[in-house]
């Protein structure tokens, strides 16, 4: 557990030890060496500041809570992803049914954050794949998707890791990744368009070919 000491320094709770700042093992690891609770202290106390700098009175019933309301958010709901403890476990039973078909979960809600703007990705994604035997839990699907979302993010990258993903849990080259989301950084500023959306696709193994691609798209339409 860590707390601040008068210095403004960061400090062990129960020795009183100075514990350098660890922003460096924060950034692209998930290696870092603070627990959920020191997270939350220390992104707290940076939010607080922003929230100075920017000329916000603390004192406001209003607003007092909020560095605390920010931290738990992005630690416990938004950026949960970057904790692999949170991980979907996934369970696979055997294609008993012996279906062979495609099975596409559809519109899966998509709601994550830009990393270059932190402010919301909204969409959804569709996927499918073609069993190896194995099938899985449709809702680990959405699990699974929801767990990379949970993570600042590039729509691209995402789209990749949902994909990687998929194939590791289901055994299978056969998958296919589409993802349909607005970006609120092209909504609510810049260019301040609301009407466009982005997609992104990933195919692999059979979906690379013609009929089985055309068929994904027409059940997503
Ligand atoms: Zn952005």
């Amino acid at each position: 557990m860590f707390t601040i000491n008068s210095n403004g320094n960061y400090v062990e709770e129960t020795n009183g030890k100075f514990v350098p700042p660890l922003f460096n093992e924060l950034l692209g690891t998930n290696d870092s060496t603070l627990d959920d609770e020191a997270k939350m202290l220390l992104i707290s106390n940076h939010f607080k500041q922003i929230m100075l700098i920017l000329g916000l009175d603390l004192n406001d019933d209003s607003l007092k809570a909020t560095p605390d309301r920010v931290a738990k958010m992005y630690v416990k709901e938004l950026f949960s992803g970057l904790n692999a403890d949170n991980k979907p476990d996934v369970t696979l039973f055997e294609n008993k049914y012996r279906y062979n078909e495609m099975l596409i979960e559809k519109n899966i809600t998509v709601y994550s954050c830009c990393e270059h703007h932190f402010v919301p990705i909204i969409g959804k994604a569709h996927v499918a794949y073609f069993s190896s035997g194995k099938v899985i839990g449709l809702s680990k699907i959405n699990r699974i998707v929801q767990y990379y979302c949970k993570r600042p993010q590039v729509q691209e990258r995402l789209t990749e890791q949902i994909a990687g993903a998929l194939k590791e849990a289901l055994q299978t080259e056969d998958v296919a990744v589409v993802i349909d989301a607005a970006h609120l950084c092209v909504a609510s500023r810049g260019v301040s368009d609301v009407n466009s959306t982005t997609i992104t696709s990933h195919y692999s193994g059979k979906f690379r070919k013609e009929e089985p691609k055309r068929e994904f798209i027409s059940f997503i339409k």
